[in-house]
């Protein structure tokens, strides 16, 4: 009897001391938004924690009941952002601080994230700037864009870019480690940089580099800047390192036009939890609501659009489908901006894993998209917008008659608009698109 009841209290304290186990803080990741300054905590099981500010100088406290930081574990040494430094210590009952040295006073946000992708459970601290309050997205739709222009000042066409994924979130990997975020984030550059190039068209980046954006945030920077088109850039990945070819998504009202489709559009939208975004806007229902009156004539647009895009993916190679597909992508959402979303490849293909690092190639799909972008554009001009410029330089062999066709302008328009008199054309001549229409 006695002997049972010592190693029962023996199993007790053993029970104990496996319950009393501390967490560990294992590893540490900043990244830097424009707006805010992500601070993410790989921890080995969930945990609870309390955070506070101190101020002269600026710091954020956050402490941890029954913690350890993990031996090696990698402190940056330079500032990220707004967080100049990060320390750790020890406080008494086993409790871990982390000290977050700053450089301004902070609006801090946390909240855990649980194991996904390459990750396990996280502690995600954004640290964001008081100044600035986070708009909800039904203000932002009711803002819309000015209904009426008192001026007749022309404005610039406004392409929003939308590079996918970045920071905690890599998107697609391929077998030979590229990230989907980086390659995306590459073509989105260049293809800002034509869009910069052109007159009349202004691009605007959703985000600018490696951290992430939620999907409404990226919604939100495109209807704040009153764009004109927004395009979501996107690197496929399947399990099947065999599937491949690029493909052009549009909204879809009834969910997800074939299993792939399906399969895709969960992937994507996983993104919002997998960034951690908190999702305790409760304004989210009347922006649904919002969202869907005007849907319509934006999905009308956004065929249209795609449809040019899908012509010039498909010059440039293969494609993963025959068509344009719909499936229920949030960034896809607007309600007045028309909205593509374009997979430029399988990452998880080796080939097209090859061709998404090759600059050349990002250049490549980049001038795709740009060129699917013109032709929109040419038949379908905002009111109140400039007549988007476009020029060509005569190259040896072109005829007049297959520069009209490729801008889809009469030969007519071409001549008149460039007061040519014949139809002799001289190498290096550059010539003035007209507008459609024209
Ligand atoms: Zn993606």
């Amino acid at each position: 009897m006695k002997q049972l009841f010592t190693g029962l209290c023996l199993w007790c304290l053993c029970q104990g001391l496996a319950l009393a186990a501390p967490a560990e803080v294992q590893g540490l990741r900043l990244w830097a938004a424009p707006d805010h300054t992500r601070v993410v905590f790989d921890i080995s099981d969930p945990l609870s924690h309390k955070m506070f500010s101190l101020h002269n100088p600026e710091r954020l406290v956050i402490d941890i009941p029954n913690a350890i930081a993990a031996a090696g574990l990698a402190i940056p040494d330079k500032r990220v952002g707004i967080v100049k430094g990060v320390r750790t210590g020890k406080r008494g009952k086993g409790q871990l601080r982390l000290v977050l040295d700053l450089t301004q006073a902070v609006r801090p946000h946390s909240f855990t994230l649980k194991p996904g992708g390459q990750h396990g459970h996280r502690l995600v601290v954004d640290l964001h700037d008081p100044a600035v309050k986070q708009q909800p997205v039904a203000q932002s739709s009711a803002q819309g864009r000015p209904a009426g222009r008192k001026t007749k000042q022309l404005r610039d066409l406004v392409i929003a870019i939308d590079a996918g994924h970045g920071g905690e979130d890599p998107g697609a990997t391929g077998r030979g480690g590229t990230r989907e975020k980086d390659v995306v984030l590459s073509i989105a550059r260049k293809l800002a940089a034509l869009i910069e190039r052109e007159p009349g068209m202004r691009p605007v980046l959703t985000r600018q580099g490696d951290y992430y954006i939620g999907l409404r945030q990226r919604i939100n920077k495109a209807r704040q800047q009153n764009a004109d088109l927004f395009i979501s850039i996107h690197a496929d990945g399947f399990r099947d390192r065999r599937v491949q070819g690029s493909s052009v998504y549009v909204l879809s009202r009834r969910g997800a036009s074939s299993e792939m489709a399906r399969w895709l559009a969960e992937k994507e939208n996983a993104a919002d939890l997998a960034g951690g975004v908190s999702l305790d806007d409760k304004d989210q229902l009347l922006a649904e609501v919002l969202l869907d009156l005007s849907q319509t004539a934006a999905i009308e647009a956004s065929v249209d659009v795609a449809g040019n895009m899908f012509q010039e993916l498909r010059r440039l190679g293969k494609t993963h489908k025959k068509s344009v597909q719909k499936a229920g992508f949030v960034v896809l959402k607007s309600p007045d901006i028309p909205s593509v979303l374009v997979e430029t490849a399988f990452i998880t293909n080796p080939t097209e894993e090859r061709k998404l690092r090759d600059k050349r190639h990002q250049q490549a799909l980049a001038r795709a998209m740009f060129s699917g972008i013109l032709r929109y554009f040419a038949t379908h001009q905002p009111p109140g917008t400039h007549v988007v410029a476009r020029e060509y330089t005569i190259k040896r062999g072109d005829t007049l008659g297959h520069i009209a066709q490729h801008y889809q302008v009469s030969l007519n328009s071409l001549k008149g608009y460039n007061g040519l008199k014949s139809n002799r054309l001289r190498i290096g001549q550059t010539l003035r698109i007209p507008p459609a229409g024209i």
